[in-house]
């Protein structure tokens, strides 16, 4: 049995015939599942219609976040909670297209692979900088930690061995993507077309982007934090240089006239001093939000059976 994940946010508009169209595939080419959707603290009508699937469909089953904790906190309730022999994790608009579903379980079941993960072949309609930043962040990504984020989307097959592997990694600020691929196992890639959104827009502001690229290169590398120590080392080097330079001209008579050295080493010192504060504060205030060890969401309601309630 494969247990389907949606996170859910404010998709009242499109969740019913989402789902419905999800369970058609489903059920067309026999694959036996459970579909799982994570209201994550909606404000619209998403709930009502999700009680709405689970009331129509039995093997809908629905979970209640008490608030609205990000799409990561909603993937980790679903991951939690499923029950299947494998979970497949999509986005509930439908950006993740449902007609490669059977290929990814076909992959899974008849050769065996742990992992299907769905790769965009194209990123659909986005716009330039949109491309642009996505890139640079990869490219930054991969030099910090080795993971391969390019193209990698939250559109996964994962089996129960794997959901188990990633059940014992803790920390309770989650990257499901960079978590998923540190895991490793034997995986394979599906390319996917990144459909148009159909209805509502993207839950993801500008700000909301920048927080999650420094979130995950913090989260998954302290090279930051190295680069700091190697800052510093170049800028002793070159602090030996002048002051040998400096001591010459004294020692010759020729001292400095102008404070133009003076300024630009204080400014430049200056700036590295805090840029470098910046970094470890960065690392200090995750390490504030581990030790707290706060759960990752909260559950309100839960609707629904066959659950995984161990
Ligand atoms: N989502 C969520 N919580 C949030 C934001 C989004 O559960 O705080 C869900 C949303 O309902 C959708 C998926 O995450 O199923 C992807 O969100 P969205 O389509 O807004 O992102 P994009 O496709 O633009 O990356
Ligand atoms: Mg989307």
């Amino acid at each position: 049995m494969i247990s389907i994940i949606m996170p859910v946010y404010n998709e009242g508009s499109q969740i019913y015939s989402n789902v419905s169209k999800v369970k058609r595939i489903l059920e067309q080419n026999q694959i036996d599942s459970q579909i799982l959707l994570v209201n994550d603290g909606s404000t619209d009508n998403s709930w009502s219609e999700m009680e709405r699937l689970s009331r129509d469909y039995s093997n809908v089953l629905i979970i209640q976040l008490s608030r609205n904790f990000g799409k990561e906190a909603a993937l980790c309730a679903g991951l939690e909670k499923a029950a299947g022999d494998a979970c497949l994790i999509m986005d509930a608009d439908l950006q993740h297209p449902p007609e490669v579903i059977p290929e990814m379980v076909r992959l899974w079941r008849d050769e065996s692979y742990d992992v299907v993960e769905g790769v965009k072949s194209d990123r659909g309609r986005e716009s330039l900088t949109g491309k642009f930043t996505a890139l640079t962040f990869y490219k930054l990504f991969k030099k910090a930690t080795g993971i391969n984020l390019n193209s990698a989307s939250d559109f996964k097959l994962l089996d129960r061995k794997v959901v188990d592997s990633w059940k014992q990694m803790t920390e309770s600020i989650t990257f499901f993507r960079g978590m998923s691929a540190w895991l490793g196992f034997k995986r394979i890639q599906v390319p996917f077309k990144v459909q148009e959104r159909v209805n509502g827009c993207t839950k993801w502001s500008k700000s909301s982007l920048i927080k999650l690229a420094v979130h995950s290169i913090t989260s998954f590398s302290a090279l930051p934090l190295h680069l700091v120590t190697w800052l510093g080392s170049i800028l002793l080097i070159v602090d030996v240089v002048l002051v040998t330079q400096t001591l010459y001209m004294k020692l010759v008579g020729k001292a400095f006239t102008g404070f133009t050295t003076v300024i630009i080493l204080i400014l430049g010192v200056g700036s590295f001093i805090m840029i470098s504060l910046g970094i470890i504060g960065v690392y200090i205030s995750k390490i504030y939000e581990e030790v707290k060890h706060r759960p990752r969401y909260l559950i309100s309601k839960i609707q629904g059976k066959g659950l995984n309630n161990e």
